[in-house]
């Protein structure tokens, strides 16, 4: 067992934590105020190789693995969370699954630009009416000719209004039994004729990641852009999501960790009863609990990530690290929002601007929830997920 990062690692830390100091930090507060798409940021961010830390260099990518990926996310993530987002959209869930399951034609045609930053993608599995049950979609796509028909919409879809391309998942069997088996999924693209797009606004944080939704009327996509076998879409979507709580745990880390290095500042800092408010046990209770969470979500986002790379399926340690992290980071803008106190509550401060991000890591690549029926069902031994290594 080995604990230690490579020196590989270290420098792909220092590259991520020296980009966010320089390019991100300076705006991120008036970005998130004025809900401003960072377009400069993310291209920044491809050019740095950000999304190909997983990838192999025949697609454009660096090979360098998971447990990079993991890093680079969390340092971004520490200073400005709505940037998550593109490690899912632009690496993990939408051009990893083309990787992984698509065809030659279709590799060469995507993965390399997604993860460039060329092409903007899309990973669209939640409905209007479901999310956390996505094998009780409506979306459906009936076969003719060379082409699929596709009906339907998609809601909550992160870039969808600024997509150029991506992933849906639609039914094409919608009677069949068990109803998981009728699920396919396709590349679609920005400019098919029937496919229509709405920002959503207003959203409560992650201000600065374009979310909206997408509508299918009778759009055609050719059958060339089925991913995988017909009816295996569920299965790619499951396996996605592996690979996107990786994502979505680093991201909870590295709020978790802002929120550790604000309080910890503050607590420093601010004087009452003419004492460093550190100095009061029940503000430490709070540092020792935000600092002990992180550090196991972290270790738990590591084992995840280095199975990853060694090609093991981890469902099992992917949710853990997912759930604990999630919870872990919104824990951490509490207690952070606490300790500042009525400053907590003000937008002069970023702790507001992390409480309100965090409580999204409890909702996507699976809710708290599902998480917690995951694990459980596997500890229960009703649906093992767990495998031995
Ligand atoms: C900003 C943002 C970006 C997103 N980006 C994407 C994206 O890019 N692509 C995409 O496909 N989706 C995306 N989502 C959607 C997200 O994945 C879903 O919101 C999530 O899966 C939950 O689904 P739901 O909202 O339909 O909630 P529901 O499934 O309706 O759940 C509502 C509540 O009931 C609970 N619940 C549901 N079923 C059970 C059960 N069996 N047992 C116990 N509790 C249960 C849930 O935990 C939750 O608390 C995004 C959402 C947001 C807010």
């Amino acid at each position: 067992m080995n604990f230690f990062l490579t020196e590989e690692q270290k420098a792909v830390r220092k590259l991520a934590r020296d980009f966010a100091e320089k390019e991100i930090k300076p705006v991120v507060a008036e970005d998130d105020h004025t809900h401003r798409f960072q377009k400069e940021i993310v291209l920044k961010m491809a050019d740095q190789g950000f999304f190909g830390a997983a990838f192999p260099e025949k697609y454009g990518g660096s090979n360098l693995g998971f447990v990079a990926h993991a890093i680079t996310v969390e340092e971004i993530s520490k200073a400005e969370s709505s940037l998550r987002h593109f490690f899912n959209m632009q690496a993990l869930t939408c051009p990893l699954t083309i990787l992984n399951w698509g065809t030659e034609e279709q590799k060469e045609a995507y993965v390399r630009k997604l993860i460039r930053c060329e092409l903007f993608g899309v990973n669209a599995m939640t409905e209007p009416n479901a999310g956390s049950d996505f094998a009780s979609i409506h979306a459906n796509a009936v076969e003719d000719g060379d082409f699929f028909v596709i009906n339907g919409a998609k809601m909550w879809i992160s870039n969808a209004p600024i997509m150029d391309t991506g992933v849906v998942y639609v039914k094409t069997d919608p009677k069949i039994v068990p109803k998981h088996r009728g699920i396919s999924c396709f590349i679609i693209e920005k400019d098919m004729p029937g496919l229509s797009r709405k920002e959503i606004k207003d959203k409560l944080g992650h201000h600065s990641a374009p979310t909206g939704e997408l509508i299918f009327e009778d759009c055609r996509v050719p059958r060339n852009n089925l991913v995988g076998e017909l009816g295996q879409g569920f299965k790619i979507a499951m396996t996605a999501l592996d690979f996107g709580r990786i994502s979505v745990a680093a991201g909870a880390v590295g709020v978790a960790q802002a929120c550790i290095d604000e309080s910890v500042r503050y607590c420093n800092e601010r004087e009452a009863f003419g004492k460093k408010i550190g100095e009061f046990q029940m503000n430490q209770q709070k540092i020792a609990d935000m600092i002990a969470g992180t550090e196991a979500s972290r270790i738990l986002l590591y084992k995840a990530a280095f199975l990853a790379d060694k090609k093991i399926r981890n469902t099992f340690e992917s949710t853990i690290a997912k759930h604990v992290a999630s919870e872990t980071c919104v824990r951490a803008a509490r207690f952070a929002v606490e300790i500042f106190g009525g400053y907590g509550y003000s937008e002069e401060y970023p702790v507001a601007r992390l409480y309100r991000d965090a409580i999204l890591y409890q909702t996507g690549e699976g809710s708290s929830n599902i998480t917690s029926m995951i694990i459980a069902s596997d500890g229960l031994g009703w649906k093992k997920v767990k495998v031995d290594y």
